[in-house]
């Protein structure tokens, strides 16, 4: 239920505006009393309400009674390419890119890929990301196309190019994808919401020299450099029997790892990886709903942020709901690690907040641009009704967000500085005309798709169940 004692934010329109919230979530913690002002997309002020009104005297004061103000959540981690098969994956053994997602990625056209990508940068927008990482699409189609979706819908993205190059290469076939490689750097070069990246699907999928090269020229570039590594036993156990060495170690040795380095998942690591991870400021996507659904280990996350990895949390496509997901990262954490040493902490809930706001943003490249409420940063930020049951009586409003928060009391998203949801639904699209046309299109797409999927429907484990048992 919409709370009718707010005021009504579509009116703030561009800006400048001042909002006081009751809470302003910083980087330090939950403050009471502070206002911020927000202008030509960022945040322009920051400060207790009355030294922020002396110091815009022109500015109405637009109070949120009973609502934090909090950074938008990081997606670390995602494919927006994927959208239309979530439920495909349900119950599928490990390396699910082999059967699933590589044969729906390259069925996509130019129209499909844009109609998915929009679809995944709702779904994100309405569980509180204000910014996704996509790890890069196995398509043909024109990256261009997604890019148009976030910016329609209004979501930062982190755009991945893929640079495979298979196992073996020739230095003409490298020098080729290198180039291309460099025109989606420069394609996105000056957006305001998409922030191109490269990436490597997996370090079998490439050569050590394209591994190296892609690296440095990320690094060189600025921008991030993306890969999956030690996620399935499958694929760890498959590297060293072609390269006697394990995904990370690969990467170790092609001179890729380094701070413009964020790899995914990292469930199945070494002490001496996790300290070459540390060593090297490589960043990390923890992706704790991707363990529980497919995966063969939980990463250390715990251990990584307390030894001083970067690391932020990502969906890898599950469900953009960033409360769910903060919840999984603790609940994995104490599962698989709190439990057998009687930590009851595992983090203190504000572990896990941080990581999927200012850590994902570190991790992603964008440390400098989102993931904090701070002068000078983007003003990507969720306006979030806690006068609710649920928050009654609020004892630790940090710790709440993590176990008790849901996105039914996100009752704005703001991008960049301009009002993007409210309530969920986008303010200036037609969010069901989108729907329809993906409930008519989507599945033929999916269709024709070679997908191997090896697990039955529920109904159908249903049927067999109930039959079996009679
Ligand atoms: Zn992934």
């Amino acid at each position: 239920m919409a709370r009718d004692d707010l005021p009504d934010l579509r009116a703030l329109g561009d800006g400048p505006f001042l909002l006081a919230p009751e809470y302003l979530l910083t980087p330090d913690g939950m403050r009471n009393g502070q206002a911020v002002v927000v202008a030509d997309g960022r945040f322009a002020d920051l400060g207790p309400v009355a030294e922020v009104l002396a110091r815009r005297a022109g500015l109405a004061r637009v109070d949120l009674p009973g609502c934090v103000l909090m950074p938008g959540f990081v997606d670390a981690h995602h494919h927006l390419a994927q959208a239309f098969g979530k439920a495909l994956a349900f119950g599928e053994p490990s390396e699910i890119f082999r059967r699933v997602w590589v044969p729906l990625e390259g069925a996509l056209d130019d129209t499909m890929i844009h109609r998915a990508s929009k679809l995944a940068a709702l779904e994100a927008l309405r569980g509180g990301f204000t910014t996704v990482v996509d790890a890069g699409a196995r398509s043909a189609a024109d990256l261009g196309r997604m890019a148009d979706a976030v910016r329609e819908a209004g979501l930062r993205c982190v755009l991945g190019y893929v640079c495979n190059d298979g196992p073996e290469s020739t230095p003409v076939q490298r020098d080729d994808i290198l180039a291309r490689a460099a025109t989606h750097l420069d394609r996105f070069a000056q957006d305001p919401l998409v922030h191109a990246s490269l990436a490597i699907s997996i370090p079998e999928a490439a050569t050590p020299e394209m591994l190296g090269a892609v690296a440095e020229l990320c690094r060189a570039r600025g921008v991030v450099f993306q890969t999956h590594i030690n996620e399935h036993l499958a694929s760890v156990e498959r590297s060293i029997v072609a390269r006697a060495r394990r995904p990370f170690e690969v990467l170790r040795d092609a001179g890729a790892l380094g701070p413009q380095t964020l790899v995914a998942h990292g469930a199945l690591m070494t002490p001496s990886e996790l300290l070459t991870l540390k060593e090297t400021g490589t960043g990390i996507a923890y992706n704790p709903v991707a363990s529980v659904w497919k995966g063969n280990a939980v990463a250390m996350a715990q251990l990584m942020t307390t030894m001083g990895v970067r690391l932020g949390l990502g969906t890898d496509g599950t469900r953009s709901d960033g409360f769910r997901l903060m919840d999984a990262a603790e609940t994995c954490q104490r599962l698989a690690f709190g439990m057998p040493a009687g930590d009851f902490s595992c983090g203190a809930g504000w572990t896990w907040l941080d990581a999927a706001s200012r850590g994902g943003a570190d991790v992603a490249g964008l440390g400098a641009i989102t993931g904090r409420i701070a002068v000078g940063l983007a003003a990507d930020f969720l306006v979030v009704d806690v006068d609710v049951p649920e928050f009654q009586p609020s004892w630790d409003l940090d710790w709440e967000l993590v176990r008790l928060g849901n996105r039914d009391q996100i009752e704005a998203v703001f991008v960049n500085g301009r009002l993007r949801l409210m309530h969920g639904w986008p303010v200036d699209w037609d969010a069901r005309a989108l729907m329809r046309e993906v409930a008519t299109s989507a599945k033929a797409a999916v269709a024709k798709a070679p997908i191997l999927k090896l697990h039955p429907s529920a109904a159908a484990s249903r049927a067999t169940a109930r039959a079996q048992g009679s």
